[in-house]
């Protein structure tokens, strides 16, 4: 129990008691001039919002033995074999020719494979099954236009595979802080207990990163955050520059590597470029900047995380600008006749909207608030005024200053733009009629569209 309560304030397990140490050594009298009764409230509140949050989170770092590692590189080394022969499959489709096979029809093939290959027949067949699976869907991302055509595989890059039919005693409890998983043909394999796994899973994915990092992340369909009913709206711009602008005048920075981290990432790549190929030195090298990007990547993930779950949790309507991402951050570098134009710049536009993570926040937050999304058209957000709607193309000064030269209306450029995205979301909330919640959903998320199942 002791234990139970010391780890509250981190990492909260779900049936963990509904207080803290803080929370009991208030005495009375002595609260922050609250009375005792609603302080405690307001303590039982914050902290059911926080157990929501876990629920959806599902990733954990993986602790397999050296053999372990072994064979689950095995499992990744087929997925990645029957990713690969769909992807050469394809390839080979022409227009006029009949369509490549698709997923049953691959899973046949798949059969007959196994009974000529007895290496292939000695791994897992669900791995081999759910590669194809995973190609299948990365087709129809290619397909619904939210993602790039799937391409070849390479050992050692963001490998993994998918487990599925999980039953409920394939995940369980050690000690406090260990968990396991059962991983046919591999047995239980421990990892991080550092949140509560919800119940139900179904299903769910290993991975191993470029660093040599484990994960293990149980799919569970995030708990939607409740819409706190007030009728907020509240408009998102992304940009470049800043992460996001809010309409209430809020300026969000994703977070990056210090300095320092930049600097030591800039020696080790000049670092890359002297060692030998192949070398064991350029190995280490490479092991060492991804170890630091990845630490990056986490830092936004974590951001968008605590940025979707605030705006969803805050508002009742979210109004984001509906940017084709795909369209832009596609290549300016055209072909060897017809070179493309602004190579350079868009190059750096395309790092800064990476960085930034605009798709996985709208991502995000159409999962935490579903139905309440609303995504507006982009054009002109930047250029009109939120004050009194001219559009003027001269008003914006600079990258942040905005200044209407009509109505002397004068603002941060991205919350001018957010103001307007804002204005546009109340009004397509409105155009539908009544409320946003339990008022009829015009538009699902695009994803949900595309699920294979
Ligand atoms: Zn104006």
């Amino acid at each position: 129990m002791r234990n139970r309560v010391r780890s509250c304030g981190r990492h909260l397990p779900q049936d963990a008691p509904a207080f803290t140490p803080e929370t009991k050594r208030i005495p009375e009298g002595h609260g922050p001039g609250v009375p005792r009764p609603i302080w405690s409230q307001l303590c039982l509140r914050v902290l059911s919002v926080v157990a929501d949050r876990l629920i959806g989170m599902s990733r954990f770092r993986l602790q397999p033995t050296p053999v372990q590692e072994l064979a689950l590189l095995e499992h990744c080394g087929h997925a990645r074999f029957v990713w690969n022969l769909a992807v050469e499959q394809h390839s080979h489709w022409q227009p006029g020719r009949t369509a490549a096979p698709g997923y049953t029809e691959q899973c046949r093939q798949l059969t007959q494979a196994r009974a000529e290959n007895p290496w292939l027949a000695a791994g897992s067949v669900v791995v081999q099954q759910q590669g194809l699976k995973d190609f299948a869907q990365a087709l129809a991302n290619f397909f619904g236009r939210t993602h790039r055509r799937p391409t070849w595989r390479k050992r050692g890059r963001c490998e993994g595979f998918r487990i599925v039919a999980v039953r409920p005693g394939d995940v369980r409890r050690v000690s406090r802080k260990v968990g396991e998983v059962r991983v046919p043909k591999v047995g239980w394999v421990r990892f991080r207990w550092s949140r509560a796994v919800a119940d139900g899973v179904k299903s769910y994915r290993v991975t191993r990163d470029r660093a040599g990092r484990w994960h293990v992340a149980f799919a569970v369909p995030p708990e939607p955050i409740a819409a706190p009913g007030t009728g907020a709206v509240v408009g998102v711009d992304r940009g470049v520059v800043v992460a996001a602008a809010l309409s209430t005048g809020e300026l969000l920075n994703a977070p990056t590597l210090r300095a320092t981290e930049k600097a030591r990432l800039q020696r080790l790549q000049r670092k890359l470029a002297r060692a030998q190929r192949g070398s064991v030195r350029r190995g280490k090298v490479k092991t060492a900047i991804a170890r630091l990007k990845a630490r990056e990547t986490d830092r936004r993930k974590d951001w968008v995380e605590k940025i979707s779950t605030r705006l969803a949790g805050g508002f009742d309507v979210i109004g984001v600008e509906d940017l084709k991402i795909a369209a832009m951050t596609r290549s300016a570098k055209g072909s060897l006749d017809a070179p493309g134009r602004g190579v350079r710049q868009k190059a750096g536009l395309n790092r800064g909207i990476l960085t930034n993570g605009w798709g996985l926040l709208v991502t995000r937050l159409e999962q935490k608030a579903p139905g309440r999304v609303v995504k507006v058209d982009p054009r002109f957000t930047s250029q009109r005024c939120s004050a009194c709607g001219v559009v003027d193309r001269e008003a914006r000064e600079s990258q942040a200053a905005f200044r209407c030269r009509s109505c002397g209306f004068a603002c941060n450029a991205d919350v001018n733009a957010a103001l307007n995205v804002r204005f546009a979301a109340g009004h397509a909330v409105a155009a539908r009629g009544g409320p946003p919640l339990g008022g009829p959903v015009n538009r699902e998320p695009q994803r949900d569209l595309l699920l294979v199942r």
